[in-house]
């Protein structure tokens, strides 16, 4: 007997966690990828600039087809360098993407040239091995995110990426509510949908309603603008554009990010702003007549934003009375980078308005909980997985399901490195697969995980560093035994009682051993660490890390 064929959905990152989002559709030998996404790093990860999810799990799928991408936001696309650099495959996208995309690579000019392709649009359709996909356009927070519509032998799953139901955005894609009253008649066996707002009762509201909250401000202002936005947002900065033609003011946009969407949107017809003025002439105009654009909404150290207000940008200074507009939520992670922002915009005496206090000028790129329910009666589908979020919001998302009306085992939470296997009558959870992190630093190169656990001693217990001199010669041992001791206990004055007594143990231990075991470098290494921990553990309850220093006379 022939078992009845399984569909897999194995999520790689993004589930229980933010960004990093990457999933795996799996029938018999045939595979594809939706999205290859990075994560930004937490507190805890010293040192390290991106974490990417570990996509070792690809080379068991069988034949790979390629990877699609719905749009192009770093928790989408940040890993796909990573991903081409073990897999040759093609990568599907809408030009926006993939002009961001060409962009990314030529960062990484060791990488193999992949073959990109654009997307199907409308009615056309893509088919790679048992898959058959199409896309529906869809609102969000960049140009040019696609729904995915993926038919497999069991029926249609939808992949909904990130995206909002915003009936009148004022440029770009509406979300296609006719195609998907459609798919729906036709028959949904899975939906995939966005749990980021899973807890936000509503509606978002439309990008269109901070046209008023941009207006008044804009009219009022006496001075200099400087908004900080997400550089991908190209609708918010065309339609602070069109404000800015309103009131006569020029518009610069700074910043490497700002520039680099503002380049590939110009370049497809995208951005629309009427009277841009270089950054080198920001300080040249009248202060009333000019509105800045800058990127680093984050507060990242090294963004225009935060020069800016450190006043050690090369272009723009605030000036008393200028006007800082925060357009942009707070990613969790960043509460603290901001509200650094913002303590140097008001030192620098300009005045800062904020989306956090209120002020109608931020919307979210994400369906609220009405959007999530008239999306799941639209599609009716047989089976709902909650994605893109952290653990509370896919619970929430789940329960808002079976509010729609899902039957208990009709709705699956998962988290990333879950296998979800899907057949015609059921969904469950069948399997796990390894899945983790890979650590990058600035210089592109990969830190491992035990290197991170050592730095996160250090940060939290401090280093102990004694050293030993040793004569190899005549295996005996220097008297002028050291031991030194950062973030750890004070190694000066009468408050080095602790490092002293250390000393003694040290010496104990050199003193009680043979000559022999005194000129083998690396027994002599760890016992005297085995000693130091011992007694710092003893007498403090810490472990900082101890590096013993062996120095032959
Ligand atoms: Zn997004
Ligand atoms: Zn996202």
């Amino acid at each position: 007997v022939t078992p009845t064929p399984q569909l897999e959905i194995v999520p790689l990152g993004g589930l229980g966690e933010f960004g990093m989002n990457c999933m795996v559709y799996r029938f018999g030998d045939d595979a594809i990828v939706v999205d290859a996404g990075m994560m930004f790093p937490g507190a805890e990860h010293l040192g390290v600039d991106v974490v990417l999810p570990d996509l070792s799990y690809l080379t068991s799928v069988g034949r790979l087809h390629g990877v699609l991408l719905t749009h192009g936001h770093e928790d989408h696309i940040g890993a796909l360098p990573h991903l081409l650099s073990t897999h040759d495959v093609p990568v599907w996208a809408t030009p926006y993407t993939l002009a961001l995309i060409r962009k990314r690579l030529e960062e990484h000019p060791d990488a193999p040239a992949p073959a990109l392709r654009t997307l199907p649009e409308g009615r056309e359709s893509l088919s790679l091995g048992p898959f058959r996909i199409e896309t529906i356009p869809v609102v969000h927070s960049i140009p040019q995110t696609r729904m995915l519509v993926i038919a497999t032998p069991l029926g249609v799953i939808v992949h909904t990426a990130d995206f909002k139901l915003d009936p009148t955005p004022p440029d770009g894609d509406t979300t296609d509510l006719d195609r998907l009253a459609e798919v729906g008649r036709r028959g949904v066996l899975a939906l995939l949908s966005d749990s980021t707002n899973a807890e936000v009762p509503g509606f978002t509201a439309g990008e269109a309603s901070l046209r008023a909250g941009f207006d008044a401000l804009i009219a009022s202002a006496r001075r200099r603008i400087v908004v900080t936005t997400f550089a991908s947002h190209v609708s918010r900065i065309n339609q602070i554009g069109r404000l800015c033609a309103k009131h006569r003011r020029r518009v610069a946009l700074v910043g490497r990010s700002v520039e680099r969407h503002a380049e590939v949107a110009e370049e497809l017809g995208l951005l629309r702003v009427p009277s841009r003025i270089p950054p080198e002439q920001v300080m040249e105009l009248p202060p009333e007549q000019v509105l800045v654009i800058a990127s680093g909404s984050q507060g990242e150290p090294m963004s225009s934003m935060t020069r800016i207000a450190l006043d050690t940008h090369r272009d723009v200074a605030l000036e008393p009375g200028d006007l800082v507009v925060h357009s942009a939520r707070v990613i969790p992670g960043s509460a603290q980078s901001v509200g650094r922002l913002i303590n140097h915009a008001l030192r620098r005496g300009a005045e800062v308005v904020t989306a956090e206090r209120g002020a109608p000028i931020h919307v979210s790129g994400h369906p609220a909980r009405e959007e999530l329910k008239l999306l799941i009666r639209l599609l009716r589908p047989r089976f709902f997985v909650p994605v893109h979020g952290e653990y509370r919001q896919l619970w929430a998302h789940a329960a808002l399901a079976r509010d729609c009306g899902l039957e208990r085992d009709a709705v699956v939470l998962a988290e990333s490195g879950d296998v979800i296997g899907v057949r015609e009558r059921s969904i469950s959870i069948v399997d796990r697969v390894h899945v983790g992190h890979v650590f990058i630093d600035a210089t592109l190169d990969q830190v491992d995980w035990e290197i991170l656990r050592e730095r996160r001693r250090i940060a939290w217990d401090g280093i102990v560093v004694p050293v030993v001199r040793v004569d190899r010669q005549k295996g005996v041992v220097d008297g002028s035994l050291e031991i030194l001791a950062r973030g750890f206990v004070p190694d000066v004055g009468a408050d080095r009682e602790l490092l002293d007594e250390a000393r003694r143990a040290v010496e104990r231990l050199l003193a009680n051993a043979s000559p022999e075991e005194r000129s083998d470098e690396a027994l002599l290494k760890a016992r005297v660490q085995a000693e130091l921990k011992r007694l710092f553990r003893r007498h403090t309850q810490r472990r900082p890390l101890v590096l013993p220093v062996i120095v032959e006379l």
